[in-house]
């Protein structure tokens, strides 16, 4: 737990808060035997009339509402839902409910009181998060229209803008801050790292599937390797899949909804809503929210020359939307000139190089031994030669091809 004192007190605004937030509270308890006791249950306050239970948004700090007693100590049960400071602030890391006991001193005896809080799935998207030196982020919200107004705690280490354009200037911890329009306050723990030079960014298009998922994601375990996928629409059997690839913790990224060119490239807005429906499903299916992504073919591709000018059109369009994009600059072969794993192997091992950032092309569809079978030895071979396998994260710095149409 980090030890900052925050004075963000204002009173003013507490006490509608409260009022709205014992409400919704009320509306999230469907049990009708709760709802028969209520009237003598609600409000349910402790001594004092204060506040017991929280909804945060994702991301949100708010100050526990705390009698007049003397506190001795915060304790929350789940420090990796909601973290609370020794000043009583809460910040709401990640979905999900916690209990916070405090212990209170009325001058003679010690006293505990259990708060509720639940924190939604909903709010600003990177409530703690770690970058590199030199990359730049872009705070969001997966929450429609919020005008927020963001600062930095140390400009030194990392500057944001006021609409929270990150850019990590050195290494060290900051806190990022926001207010919105709404009166609600957020914050971001970032930590900035020192910037590698050699690294690898394995990538894998077009998945999941039962036969190769399973598979590549073996040999990254077992390697502790993590990887991005660049995912369609799983069937409804292979939705585990992808809930193992977020467990084990590599980047859950789009590749879209659907994959086919003649679809995807005819308009604008069919390709935006292509990337939105699948960013929405992962949302609702699995509480994440991706914005890093590929183009189908990549943004150098010429499969959407029947729409001419289409690509130079969304690579304009796509970080307004909020998403990001890679290309690579390795190309494992294995959708094209790779004919068996030895091929792809080679292909890796001459493509990359020191000095850079690598992201590597490889593919996760059925049957893909030719990537399968090479994937232990290219992680082997680009550790003994001293790079670091990262995933790409929505600060990783984009590489891009040039447009073809
Ligand atoms: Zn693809």
């Amino acid at each position: 737990m980090k030890k900052r004192k925050y004075k963000i007190m204002m009173l003013a605004c507490l006490m509608p808060a409260v009022c709205l937030l014992l409400s919704g509270c009320q509306n999230n308890d469907n049990s009708t035997s709760r709802k028969v006791s209520a009237v003598s249950e609600v409000p349910k306050r402790i001594s004092g009339g204060v506040q017991n239970k929280y909804l945060l948004n994702l991301g949100e700090v708010r100050e526990l509402d705390v009698a007049e007693e003397e506190v001795i100590s915060f304790q929350c049960n789940k420090p990796e839902v909601v973290s609370v400071s020794e000043a009583g602030v809460m910040h709401a890391l990640k979905q999900g409910a916690a209990k916070v006991t405090i212990k209170v001193s009325d001058g003679q005896k010690v006293k505990k009181k259990v708060y509720s809080i639940k924190v939604k799935k909903r709010g600003m998207v990177y409530p703690s998060f770690s970058m590199m030196k030199g990359e730049h982020l872009d705070l969001q919200f997966s929450l429609p229209d919020v005008d927020a107004m963001w600062e930095s705690k140390n400009p030194a280490i990392a500057e944001v803008s006021a609409k929270g354009k990150v850019i990590a200037r050195k290494k060290g911890s900051t806190r990022l801050i926001a207010e919105t329009d709404d009166g609600k306050k957020y914050r971001c723990d970032l930590d900035v790292t020192k910037r590698l030079d050699s690294v690898i960014y394995l990538t894998f298009d077009d998945g999941p599937n039962r036969y190769s998922t399973t598979k590549v994601l073996d040999i990254l375990k077992k390697n502790h390797v993590k990887a991005t996928f660049f995912e369609l629409k799983p069937a409804v059997k292979d939705f585990d899949l992808t809930k193992r690839v977020l467990e084990e913790g590599h980047t859950l990224a789009l590749h879209g909804y659907q994959h086919k060119y003649e679809i995807v490239y005819r308009s604008q807005k069919i390709y935006h809503d292509n990337l939105d429906k699948l960013r929405n499903l992962f949302f609702q299916k699995f509480g994440v929210w991706c914005t890093v992504s590929r183009f189908p073919g990549g943004s150098s591709n010429t499969r959407s020359r029947y729409n001419p000018g289409i690509m130079t059109k969304l690579t304009g369009k796509i970080h307004g939307w909020g998403y990001h994009y890679f290309d690579w600059n390795v190309d494992s072969g294995d959708a094209g000139g790779a004919r068996t794993a030895k091929d792809t192997y080679q292909n890796f091992k001459n493509g990359i190089l020191k000095g850079r950032s690598n992201v590597v092309l490889m593919h996760d569809y059925y049957k893909n031994d030719k990537t399968i079978d090479a994937l232990d030895k290219m992680i082997q071979y680009g550790k003994k030669q001293g790079f670091t396998f990262l995933p790409i994260t929505a600060s990783t710095d984009e590489i891009h091809h040039g447009v073809n149409n």
